[in-house]
């Protein structure tokens, strides 16, 4: 059946041949070997809440949907096996009702794991990796039509899998390493920018989960859903959000800024699909500079840049084309308006935080280029010789990530 996709925020479509709702591995098998036959390429969709096209396909387009939930847990060594069609909402209860719970979640929790482990999807602090970084074993369909078994004792094809970008093929079954469960207790302030910075490393290292958003105008915070406290101005102030772990025996709250709760009850917030966002990401050590250089540039080129500029930070991780491979990271996100054409902007960020030695969000705009992507990602070759071995025809490459990871 063909139709067309679209994804959550508007900016990416494409018409596809053939649409597949698998709801087995050996359904997902027969699908490949179909559009194999027919000579189509292969993608996986997911929520959609990429911004780039690596959903993009004209062949066929696989939904995991069906291959959801939690299939087992290993309390003893915090595991988590789950269908890779697992939304990250529907992980939290099921978790939390065998003792366990995710390390570490980003601002929403709308994805599907396996769309959120593709791209290197991220929450904040050092301590923790992507969710890319929590992967252990996974079960793959390749571009052969072949299941491959993915675990610990095959770290080089972990690490690949790790942040993969769907293009070894479909994943299926997912191992996750989770920990004991735990609450959150959550401290948002309203903060000039230069109380923020003036002790900013410390605040990183001393807090779970620190990240703030710099508004460059009056209009940034309501564009992100953010409310000010009443009378306070916006400009050149931040919302700085602070998460750290809560003895078990607190009680819960829901008092606005404060609140107390099971950790994923406190992570997600509500974003509208009204911007198109990049998001790159420096070694941590010098975000400072890049954060004061940011600023300025930011506030020079209103009213084009009126989104908030979001801080956070990531931990060193193994995934061969992780953003954080090897080194602790800052992560610098700015958005554009929808109808705007923020692109020469958005250029100018990228020329910016190139200087820092940037690597991209797979599911952000970005500008990366094949000279780039191996300057950059120490293991690119490593990654492109593993995508060969799985996939030798290149069928599940589009028109995106041909440039960069055919050869
Ligand atoms: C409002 C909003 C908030 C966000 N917050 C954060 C955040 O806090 N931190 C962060 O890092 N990112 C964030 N993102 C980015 C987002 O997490 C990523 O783009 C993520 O990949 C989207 O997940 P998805 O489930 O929608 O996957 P999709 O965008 O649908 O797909 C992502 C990729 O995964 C591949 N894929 C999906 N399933 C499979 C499978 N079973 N097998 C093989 N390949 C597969 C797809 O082909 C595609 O290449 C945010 C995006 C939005 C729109």
């Amino acid at each position: 059946m063909a139709g067309k996709w679209t994804n959550w925020v508007g900016n990416q479509s494409f018409k596809y041949a053939s649409f597949a709702q698998p709801s087995s591995e050996k359904e997902v098998v027969k699908a490949v070997k179909k559009a194999l036959e027919k000579k189509q390429n292969i993608r996986v969709m997911a929520t959609g809440h990429s911004f780039t096209p690596i959903v993009e396909t004209d062949g066929l387009l696989l939904d995991l949907e069906k291959i959801s939930g939690i299939k087992a847990v290993d309390p003893y060594k915090q595991r988590a096996f789950v269908g890779s069609g697992t939304p990250i909402s529907a992980l939290g209860d099921p978790l939390w009702e065998k003792g366990l719970a995710l390390r570490n979640q980003g601002d929403i929790d709308s994805q599907r794991i396996a769309g959120a482990i593709s791209t290197g999807t991220h929450g904040s602090g050092t301590e923790f990796g992507s969710f890319s970084s929590i992967l252990r074993s996974c079960r793959i369909v390749t571009g052969t039509g072949e299941v491959v078994e993915i675990n610990e004792k095959t770290p080089d094809l972990l690490h690949a899998a790790q942040v993969s970008v769907g293009m070894l093929g479909v994943m299926v079954g997912m191992e996750l390493q989770v920990t004991k469960k735990y609450k959150l207790r959550e401290h948002i302030d309203h903060e000039p920018f230069s109380d923020v910075m003036r002790n900013f490393h410390e605040r990183v290292k001393k807090n779970r989960n620190f990240s703030f958003f710099w508004f460059p105008s009056e209009e940034s915070a309501a564009l992100y859903n953010i409310e000010l406290p009443p009378g306070e101005k916006a400009t050149d102030t931040c919302h700085v959000k602070v998460f750290n772990e809560a003895r078990e025996s607190e009680q819960v709250s829901d008092v606005p800024k404060r609140r107390v709760d099971r950790s994923y009850r406190i992570y997600p917030m509500f974003y509208s699909p009204n911007f198109h966002e990049l998001e790159y990401f420096i070694p941590l050590e010098r975000s400072v500079d890049c954060i004061n250089e940011m600023r300025e540039y930011m506030l020079k080129n209103l009213p084009l840049s009126i989104f908030p500029l979001e801080i956070r930070s990531c931990g060193s991780e193994d995934g061969f084309l992780s953003s954080n491979y090897k080194r602790e990271t800052l992560v610098v996100s700015v958005s554009g308006m929808p109808g705007v054409d923020y692109w020469p902007y958005l250029r100018e960020v990228d020329r910016i935080l190139g200087r820092y030695d940037a690597r991209v969000h797979w599911g952000k705009l970005h500008f990366l280029t094949k000279q780039q992507l191996h300057d950059r990602y120490p293991k690119a070759e490593k990654f492109i010789k593993i995508r060969k071995q799985f996939d030798p025809k290149g069928v599940f490459l589009n028109d995106h990530l041909r440039p960069l990871f055919a050869q």
